[in-house]
């Protein structure tokens, strides 16, 4: 073959070739263009009837077609928008972006089999709607690379809303349910719905008399609120106002015309509102309890959707609200003592409580003062309980005015108060307690009786005498039974010497109950001695009570003990059927005519019990009635009228009565004139000095003449040494009881005694 032949023939080849590549090429575009003809159908037809919006986008130039409806959904014309991506992007919640361009890469690598993703975009006006995007790849390059993607957005912001409206609803349903305050929940509240109406702003009113408080508007201005907070409401008093009146909606379109908002309207239109729609909250029964509100920036009516809401909005706060005055009132009644006002015992504790807590972190001191009323029983008992109530009124006012605002003041139970009193300078405490001191001191008239009331008061300091509640408490009690004991009307500050005390008293009360059972108790006798003839006329019983393991205690301690625990009665029960039947034991033995002393409780001498008490004893043991003395001191001669009869009564058994301890207690002679007593017990008192103070002597004297000029036998009692009993029988004295003839000793004792004759 000659070149020419051989280049043509080449050519040729090359022709053949490049035939075959074009018809390649043809065959892959014409693919290409059935496929894109193919979706674009596919798109067409899912389109077709749908209000979604299409977008494709050319991966390699970044070139983004987007459909006329997929603007529209965000508020913008046709013509507006570059066809780009970057409009997605700019139009896209950051928030969302960067999730929304995973999900498109691992779709494009293959990593995810379908393109679907939810996304906030913003809307030309200024909104946030929900879209959901769908896509799928439509062209690929040659070499397998994605070229484009096709898809759809579709408006949920609906369903995102109700979903979202839901899931706050369900959330404020569990606040209410697990009892969260009741200010978070109306926030909550007043958020869902605002979040459902854009531009709107909610608030809660509550009724409170006829005043309007806050109650939640997290959305408007603090200003606003305080402005309207303690508002009376009425029939033209804004949109709250009037409703909570009228106990119906009230819808105002325009604040700045309607004659409702006019005095009220230059509180609202500087902070933007222009329309206020208004429902009233209502309990289960239909009572009005507030108030709920909707504002708009601009002048409007509520559309259906926003009336529901109004209606569903005050039914949710409705039952917020219930609930919580129901939780207030039963925490005012449990907080708060029904008669006085003043803090109740529960609060007491759980306010101490929370003192102890602040005061540990801040290293502050505080008083904590006991106070109790002295007497208050007499009053109860003698004027009657309605006067007791006034009296107690009284103290609790006094006790408020007597204290700063700061300190905390409670009645704990009956005649008991207390107060907590922070100690800013040193003896805080102490200037408080004598303010109260001198407080309720000051007569009061009640019940046309002037009476002169007085308390004890016992005060224990935090940190110095407990650092936690039950010691602090049980030392501010110790100390006021010290401040009783040492003669009322005074303060006491608590010592540790008085915790070894009460404890001391604490087991005396617990091993008593049980002692006259075990036969721990026993009587000891005291001579009563004729000064005249040196003759024993009779004898006092007193108790003795040896436990095993507490040793000796004295009647002075337990004989009060008893009193406390109600076992004064069964003790002078056994101590006057031991004596009484020892008396007969010795009468047996010969000593004829000697007379029995049993010391009587005043608590147990006015029970209407004693009268028949004596009579069995006497009647049990055969003891001569004439021969059994009883003795009570003073303050039985001073209480009412009533224990006249008490005398009476015994007197006619054929007893005696001795009154013992005179001249120390509150009565005189005067006093005695109603009485049937046989006996007079001079006290000790006079005896110990009445050699060094003549005033001791001259009323001594005086007590021996006037008691026989009236008739009464006289023993002087605790008479020691012998030139006290020479004194006293020159003053005209009888008889006489003391360590000089003899101390208090067993029967047996007694029994060698009772043949002796004293030198007197
Ligand atoms: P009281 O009835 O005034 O009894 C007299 C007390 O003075 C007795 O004390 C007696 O031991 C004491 N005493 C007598 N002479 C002298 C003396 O010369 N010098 C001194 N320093 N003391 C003298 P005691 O036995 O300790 O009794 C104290 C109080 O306990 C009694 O005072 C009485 O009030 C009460 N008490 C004792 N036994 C009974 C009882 O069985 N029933 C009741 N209700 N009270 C009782
Ligand atoms: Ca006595
Ligand atoms: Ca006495």
């Amino acid at each position: 073959m000659n070149d020419s032949n051989k280049s043509k023939s080449l050519l040729l080849k090359e022709i053949k070739q490049l035939r075959i590549e074009l018809s390649a090429v043809k065959l892959t575009t014409e693919k290409r263009i059935t496929e894109l003809y193919k979706s674009e159908e596919r798109f067409s037809l899912a389109m077709r009837g749908t209000n979604d919006g299409l977008w494709d986008w050319n991966l390699e130039t970044n070139e983004v077609y987007y459909s006329p409806r997929w603007k529209s959904m965000l508020g913008y014309g046709e013509e507006e928008l570059d066809s780009t991506i970057n409009t997605w992007a700019r139009l896209v919640h950051p928030n969302d972006k960067d999730r929304v361009l995973e999900k498109v890469q691992d779709y494009l690598a293959g990593r995810a089999d379908s393109f679907e993703v939810e996304m906030r975009m913003h809307h030309k006006d200024g909104r946030q709607i929900f879209v959901l995007s769908r896509g799928f790849l439509v062209t690929r390059e040659s070499d397998g690379k994605p070229a484009g993607l096709v898809g759809t957005h579709v408006d949920i912001t609906q369903r995102k809303k109700a979903e979202v409206f839901n899931d706050k609803n369900a959330e404020i349903l569990e606040m209410i349910a697990i009892g969260r305050p009741a200010s978070g929940i109306y926030d909550a509240i007043a958020l869902m719905y605002e979040g459902r109406h854009p531009g709107m702003r909610c608030s809660m009113l509550e009724l409170h008399g006829k005043k309007l408080l806050h109650g939640g508007a997290p959305s408007l201005p603090k200003a606003y609120s305080n402005a309207v907070h303690g508002m009376e409401y009425g029939p033209s008093v804004g949109s709250c106002g009037t409703s909570t009146y009228t106990g119906k909606r009230v819808v105002v379109e325009n604040i700045e015309t309607d004659p409702k908002w006019e005095k009220f309207k230059h509180i609202a239109l500087p902070h933007g509102m222009r329309c206020c729609w208004s429902e009233p909250i209502k309990n289960s029964c239909g009572k009005v309890l507030g108030a709920f509100c909707m504002y708009y920036n601009y002048p409007a009516l509520p559309n259906d959707e926003e009336s529901n809401d109004l209606k569903s909005a005050a039914r949710l706060a409705g039952i917020v609200m219930e609930r919580d005055q129901a939780q207030k009132r039963i925490r005012t009644l449990a907080y708060t003592d029904e008669l006085t006002g003043l803090a109740s015992r529960t609060y007491f504790y759980k306010h101490l409580q929370g003192l102890i807590k602040t005061s540990a972190r801040h290293h502050h001191r505080f008083g904590l003062l006991y106070i109790d009323l002295d007497n208050f029983k007499d009053v109860n008992d003698s004027l009657g309980h309605d006067a007791g109530d006034l009296l107690l009124e009284t103290i609790a006012r006094r006790l408020e005015n007597t204290c700063r605002d700061i300190d905390f003041v409670a009645r704990l139970s009956g005649d008991e108060f207390c107060i907590l009193a922070k100690e800013i300078d040193d003896g805080y405490a102490t200037n408080v307690a004598r303010r109260c001191l001198d407080a309720i001191s000051q007569p009061i008239e009640i019940a046309t009786r002037k009476l002169i009331p007085s308390c004890s008061i016992g005060i224990a300091r935090y940190p110095d005498d407990g650092d936690d509640l039950a010691i602090l408490v049980k030392a501010a009690d110790t100390s006021l039974y010290a401040a009783k004991k040492n003669g009322k009307h005074q303060y006491a500050f608590y010592e540790p010497e008085l915790t070894r005390k009460a404890e001391y008293r604490f087991q005396v009360e617990q091993c008593l109950r049980e002692a006259i059972e075990k036969q721990q108790l026993s009587l000891v006798y005291q001579p009563q001695v004729n000064v005249n003839t040196g003759k024993i006329i009779g004898v006092e019983a007193l108790s003795r009570w040896h436990h095993p393991l507490l040793g000796q205690v004295s009647p002075v301690d337990f004989i009060a003990t008893a009193e406390r625990i109600g076992m004064i009665k069964p003790l002078t029960e056994w101590v006057l059927s031991t004596a009484c039947s020892q008396a007969v034991a010795w009468k047996k033995e010969g000593f004829s005519g000697l007379r029995m002393s049993v010391n009587i409780s005043p608590s147990h001498f006015l029970d209407k019990e004693i009268v028949p008490l004596i009579k069995r004893t006497l009647d049990e043991t055969g003891m001569a009635q004439a021969e059994l003395e009883l003795e009570v001191t003073e303050s039985v001669v001073q209480t009412d009228k009533r224990n006249l009869s008490i005398f009476q009564d015994l007197k006619s058994l054929g007893v005696l009565l001795a009154i013992d301890d005179f001249g120390t207690g509150y009565s005189s002679f005067a006093s005695l004139k109603h009485l049937k007593v046989d006996c007079l017990k001079i006290d000790k008192y006079f005896v110990d000095d009445m050699l060094v103070d003549k005033k001791s002597l001259l009323l001594i004297g005086s007590m021996i003449e006037m008691g026989h000029k009236l008739g009464y036998g006289i023993i002087v009692e605790g008479v020691e040494a012998s030139n006290q009993l020479n004194t006293l029988k020159s003053l005209g004295c009888g008889a006489a009881q003391g360590y000089l003839f003899s101390k208090p000793v067993n029967a047996n004792a007694i029994s060698k005694l009772l043949n002796t004759c004293y030198e007197c």
